[in-house]
């Protein structure tokens, strides 16, 4: 079986420099922030060009963080897209704000700007555009959009650590941006993490203080604070495989580059389309196809895994049937959930494997025309 992701190889290697750094965090006694979550704030603040970074719990608490920072809430819209990992929208909710969904583009599926530029009301306080599958949305356009409009632009870059957009790092761009630790993210975790980076003193100074129970001066909490602060753990295991991002983000480009040449001109089956001047971090490598249920229950039989990311868009949730959005609302959003496709994507996936997998789509589809 070809798996559709596969940690284990990615940590073999690394073993004992990990068991290093779990002894160290033991031996340390710093379980929650603490110098190697300092340590790793650091790097990756340096890593993505920004002044700061905030370790936290998760990405989800990191999107919740930055627009409850910039005092986002009741009687706010927060414009975002519906083709994406439902916990975008649910930061926007947190806060009490309203999420106000734009469609996507037919080629990337990631936002689409101009449809962001119409749908922006006196209401409006920040923009959430998601880097897709690690491909970075129309940053630029969106950093004009939002300083045109007086908006927050902040960028929900979950899926791109390492990718870049005409030249500059994912993480630089707009007021701040989002990462998540989650161990299938790029760069993950072993177990849950997130961190807001952003190059403004003051609201990195509010972050750290919001995450851990909005305390300044020992049991003095200033507001309604949270418990988001990541783990010594975490962060001690980030800051190794840091190291090694560059080369399997190189290893995964490689790869898709490998798939683009297997699959080309393969009829019924679309390829990713990237940003112009965008450098992907391959994330994942989503291909669309029609009749998907049937061709991923045949990859299966071929010993193929695969995944859907995701097969509902956000604003057909029943979660949020109380927005009063219809099928149909956003029809390049709803046809992207219905046909998407994601293949097996690592870095140490084989050029064997890879061989493998295009030939068992090419039978599923086939068999599904
Ligand atoms: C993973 C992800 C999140 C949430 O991150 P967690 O660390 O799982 O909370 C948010 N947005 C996108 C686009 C993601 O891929």
């Amino acid at each position: 079986m070809i798996p559709f992701v596969d940690l284990r190889a990615i940590h073999q290697p690394l073993y004992s420099e990990l068991v290093e750094a779990f002894t160290g965090v033991l031996d340390g006694n710093a379980f929650v922030l603490g110098p190697a979550v300092e340590q790793f704030e650091r790097s990756f603040a340096a890593y993505v060009g920004r002044k700061h970074c905030v370790g936290l719990n998760s990405g989800t608490s990191a999107l919740h963080l930055a627009l409850k920072s910039y005092g986002i809430g009741p009687g706010d819209e927060v414009i975002t897209t519906p083709h994406t990992f439902v916990a975008t929208a649910w930061a926007i909710s947190y806060c009490g704000a309203r999420p106000v969904f734009a469609d996507v583009e037919a080629s990337t599926g990631n936002i689409n700007s101009e449809q962001v530029r119409a749908l922006v009301t006196p209401r409006t306080k920040a923009i959430l555009p998601v880097d897709l599958y690690g491909n970075p949305a129309a940053l630029t356009v969106l950093e004009e959009v939002a300083a045109t409009n007086g908006l927050r632009l902040i960028d929900d870059a979950c899926q791109a650590h390492g990718s870049r957009l005409s030249g500059r790092p994912v993480g630089s761009f707009g007021d701040v941006a989002c990462f998540s630790f989650y161990p299938a993210k790029n760069l993950g975790a072993v177990g849950e993490g997130g961190a807001v980076v952003t190059d403004d003193d003051a609201l990195a100074d509010r972050l750290r203080m919001l995450r851990d129970h909005a305390q300044v001066g020992r049991h003095n909490h200033v507001e309604i604070g949270f418990n988001y602060r990541m783990e010594g753990v975490q962060g001690a295991v980030l800051g190794i495989k840091l190291h090694y991002l560059d080369s399997w983000n190189s290893a995964r480009s490689h790869a898709a580059a490998r798939y683009f040449e297997l699959l080309s001109g393969l009829e019924g089956v679309r390829l990713p389309s990237v940003t112009p001047g965008g450098e992907p971090n391959w994330h994942l490598f989503v291909v669309r196809v029609a009749s998907r249920e049937r061709v991923i229950r045949s990859m299966q039989e071929m010993g193929v895994q695969t995944a859907v990311h995701y097969p509902v868009p956000v604003h057909l949730q029943p979660a949020y049937a109380h927005l009063g959005y219809r099928k149909g609302d956003f029809p390049e959003a709803e046809a992207f959930a219905s046909s998407c496709l994601s293949l097996p994507m690592f870095p140490t996936i084989t050029e064997g494997d890879q061989v493998r997998v295009a030939k068992s789509l090419a039978v599923a589809v086939g068999g599904a025309a």
